[in-house]
């Protein structure tokens, strides 16, 4: 079990370069603090052009407000020093890149007076004014006596939005910097460390540690998905544990129960061979007397006559048979009748007890001896020591017309091996002789 699980895992193992799910969540974070820094430099480089266009053109408000009174009265009274002066101050200024003024006089060609702080024939994206300067030679009168254009300096312009463009991609990249880092950070304490720390857990894990649970590392309050996680492990540990304790227990029950089975198995063939064996004896005698039956006899019978024809021995056969026997039953009943026939056989074992000697009973009152190295002559008189041996035990038979007790008829007959070739030739004869015992008048051996 232990060499499956740790198969198992090693199976799972990724065959791949393994990358931390931290640095993937960091990159990640940096691909999107890189689009969102170029969004929000691209819009605030544009808020800072925007704003930095309105404040120069305020700029450029307000020097045009300081000078346009006095410029005008200085055309007015055709001061030229004053206006080269104030020309030059308007040039001067921080935020102005050039100054066109128009002078203007009744009857004469307008003056241009062009002041540039970089060669001319540059474009420039920085705002312009336009404004017409009007004197005042006395209350209530206006005359134009120009036009002032105060162009922003446009150098200025393109730097002070490079020094605002520079920090805001400086804030930027350092807040996405420490965005990332801060997400790594926050990712490794709270995530994975638990996990590689769960994983090496679940690698440890073997049968005989399933009761060593899952503990992570950090205060017991946190309830999130680790410690659903946590519980949930160890949870299936527990279950894993309890179906491994039900299933050992079950192979021990298995085991006492295949110990039982086979010593039932080994108790119940002991059984069956004595069954067998007394099955093979019953099949072999008769359940009533315990005599040879009809079918053993048939087999011996075969054996004995071909020995005594192979050895040229006698052999002799003795026919019984119960007289009145019908009457017997219906004198006293069957089961008397069986009771009688058993006394018979008894008689019949005490008179042929010797080795060889095949006493059988072949039908219902009739019983056959085969006797092997006997001649016609011993023959018969063993069938009359059975007679004489019956008489003794005085069997009483009232229906009996030739005897108040149970008598029997006997036909005896010898083999002659010159006429007979079959042990049922024999048999044949021993019948006709128990025929003839009959009709002589029972109680009598023929042969
Ligand atoms: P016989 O002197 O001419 O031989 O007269 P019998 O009555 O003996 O002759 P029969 O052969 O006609 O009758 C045989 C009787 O034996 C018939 C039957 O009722 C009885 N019998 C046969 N087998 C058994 C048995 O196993 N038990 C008992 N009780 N009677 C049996
Ligand atoms: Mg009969
Ligand atoms: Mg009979």
């Amino acid at each position: 079990m232990d060499g499956r699980l740790r198969a198992n895992a090693s199976q799972r193992t990724p065959t791949r370069a393994f990358s931390s799910l931290g640095r993937r969540l960091v990159l990640a974070t940096l691909l999107f603090c890189l689009i969102f820094t170029l969004t929000m430099v691209t819009w605030r480089t544009w808020l800072a052009w925007e704003s930095n266009l309105a404040e120069m053109n305020s700029e450029l408000a307000l020097i045009d407000q300081v000078f346009q009174n006095t410029l005008a009265h200085a055309i007015w009274e055709m001061d030229r020093e004053s206006l080269n002066q104030q020309i030059t101050s308007v040039a001067s200024a921080a935020p102005v890149g050039r100054v066109v003024l128009n002078i203007l006089r009744p009857g004469q060609l307008p003056e241009v007076i062009e002041l540039n702080r970089y060669p001319a024939g540059q474009s420039s994206d920085a705002p312009v004014l336009h404004r017409q300067l009007v004197a005042q030679p006395y209350a209530g009168a206006h005359e134009k006596v120009g036009e002032l254009i105060i162009e922003g300096d446009n150098q200025l312009l393109w730097e002070r939005l490079w020094g605002e463009a520079r920090s805001i991609v400086i804030t930027q990249v350092i807040q996405s910097l420490l965005l990332a880092g801060l997400v790594m950070t926050m990712f490794n304490r709270l995530v994975t460390v638990h996990v590689v720390h769960i994983a090496h857990h679940l690698g440890q894990l073997a049968p005989h540690t399933l009761s060593r649970h899952l503990k992570l590392q950090r205060a017991a309050y946190r309830q999130d998905e680790l410690s659903l996680l946590e519980s949930q492990v160890n949870e299936l540990q527990d279950n894993l544990n309890a179906h491994l304790a039900r299933q050992h227990s079950d192979e021990l029950a298995l085991a006492a129960s295949r110990d039982q089975l086979a010593e039932l198995v080994e108790a119940r063939t002991a059984e069956l061979k004595a069954a067998n064996q007394s099955l093979e004896a019953l099949s072999r005698h008769d359940a009533l007397t315990g005599l040879a039956n009809r079918r053993y006899f048939d087999e011996l019978k075969e054996i004995e006559f071909r020995r005594a024809i192979r050895h040229k021995t006698p052999l002799a056969v003795l026919m019984c048979d119960v007289d009145f026997f019908k009457i017997y039953n219906d004198t006293y009943g069957h089961i008397q009748g069986d009771e009688c026939l058993k006394q018979i056989a008894e008689t019949l074992r005490s008179v042929f007890g010797r080795s060889g000697e095949v006493t059988a009973r072949i039908g219902g009152e009739e019983f056959v001896v085969v006797l092997p190295n006997v001649d016609a002559e011993q023959a018969y008189e063993a069938a009359q020591r059975v007679r004489a041996s019956l008489a003794e035990r005085e069997l009483p038979h009232s229906g009996s017309q030739i005897s108040p007790f149970v008598t029997l008829s006997i036909g005896v007959a010898e083999l002659d091996p010159d006429a007979m070739d079959h042990f049922d030739q024999l048999l044949q004869r021993a019948d006709q002789a128990l025929y003839r015992a009959k009709h002589q008048g029972r109680n009598r051996v023929a042969r």
